[in-house]
């Protein structure tokens, strides 16, 4: 067992306080993390995606669209997968450097076989406080409905399901498959019945595709207790053709609501979170807002991504390939070298891609697929 206590990591010490120099108090909130790795900009390192699949039932024109991933496609060899066994113990390698939740996505993340198993070996996991890990799945939901009660059972906190429109046909654009709106929300109040909590439904809004369904989206969701996000359209991997005009900002979203149903601000849940909050005055429940185009979070992003075959990548719009870790997994390396590998990648970054993205050249760029390294 790789012991914590004597990581040589560059420890900020939360004691200290703010500098006079007008430390800033996110900068303080953010150092309030110790026995956590810190990157180049202070984050800690709280956050893991782990994407199970590059597989999808679905070929969602904003992340895995058809003419790219189409019948020539070549998926990863099962071969090249990190097995459940190495997932589960680079995991538990994260852990004990700090990592506090697990998000399971991919591609599908419900198509991987085992994916309860999986999940039943991350739920023993503990933090570095001895609490559980928390382990959260994002998936599309057509197989939700069968698989609900076993995940919660199996140790699953939460769930959040993407779902862009109730409008069949438009649902069908925006997914370009002949899955169907009614299958998903099954998979939804399967959920629900199994007890996980918060459900979270994301909603990719294209402005001129699926920007009409805001409203019945809102509608439908109010007082359910199913959170509903709204996530800006973003330029993900190199293949879904962005651009800014089909970005529907946050802003534009919330006034629309509020014509119909006042809407109130409340503070983000925890350090990190991706959305901002916002509850209906009249008490029917919670919306969210993922606008990672026009209130760029990137100050406060303390995720890392474990792509299916095992890479590290620490920014959702990374270029370049990532630490190896399957390579030192399948050469039984220790755990200690191992963590030292995380420990390399975590310090060295400055990822902050949604605050300069205006600046850098919008092409040639050769971004990793968001299907491949999880949402
Ligand atoms: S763009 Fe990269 S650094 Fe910024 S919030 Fe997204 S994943 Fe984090």
């Amino acid at each position: 067992m790789y012991d914590a206590k004597i990581i040589p990591i560059k420890l900020i010490d939360a004691r200290a306080t703010p500098r006079e120099s007008g430390e800033s108090a996110l900068i303080h909130r953010l150092s309030n993390f110790t026995g956590v790795l810190h990157d180049a900009l202070q984050r800690p390192m709280l956050d893991l995606r782990i994407s199970v699949t590059d597989r999808c039932n679905l070929r969602c024109t904003y992340c895995m669209p058809r003419e790219i991933f189409d019948k020539n496609h070549v998926f990863l060899p099962r071969p090249e997968l990190l097995s459940l066994e190495e997932i589960a113990r680079a995991a538990q390698i994260f852990t004990s450097l700090g990592v506090r939740k697990i998000r399971l996505t991919g591609g599908e993340p419900l198509l991987r076989r085992g994916i309860e198993k999986l999940v039943e070996k991350l739920s023993a996991l503990r933090t570095l406080n001895g609490e559980p890990v928390e382990i959260a799945m994002t998936t599309n939901g057509v197989l939700l409905a069968a698989k609900a009660q076993a995940l919660k059972d199996a140790g699953l906190s939460r769930i959040t399901v993407s779902l862009d429109g109730l409008d069949q046909a438009i649902f069908a654009r925006m997914s370009d498959s002949n899955a169907e709106v009614k299958s998903v929300l099954a998979g939804i109040a399967a959920a629900q019945r199994a007890g996980l909590s918060p459900i979270k439904v994301n909603m990719v809004v294209k402005r001129g595709v699926n920007d009409g369904e805001i409203m019945p989206m809102a509608e439908y969701f109010r007082n359910t207790g199913v959170i509903l996000r709204f996530v800006e359209y973003m330029d993900v991997g190199s293949s879904n053709g962005w651009v800014m005009d089909e970005v529907v900002p946050a802003r534009e979203v919330i006034d629309l609501i509020s014509t119909r149903y006042p809407l109130h601000p409340i503070d983000a849940n925890c350090t990190g979170e991706v959305a901002s909050r916002w509850v209906y005055a009249d008490g029917a429940g919670e919306i969210g807002q993922i606008a990672s185009v026009t209130q760029v979070f990137c100050h406060e992003c303390t995720r890392i991504r474990l792509s299916t075959d095992g890479k590290l990548y620490t920014c959702l719009f990374a270029e370049q390939s990532g630490t190896d870790l399957r390579a030192l997994l399948r050469q039984d390396s220790s755990d200690e070298t191992i963590s030292d590998a995380i420990i390399n990648s975590w310090q060295n970054r400055t990822d902050r891609y949604s605050e300069i993205r205006h600046e850098v050249p919008a092409f040639p760029r050769n971004k990793i697929e968001m299907s491949y390294i999880g949402g």
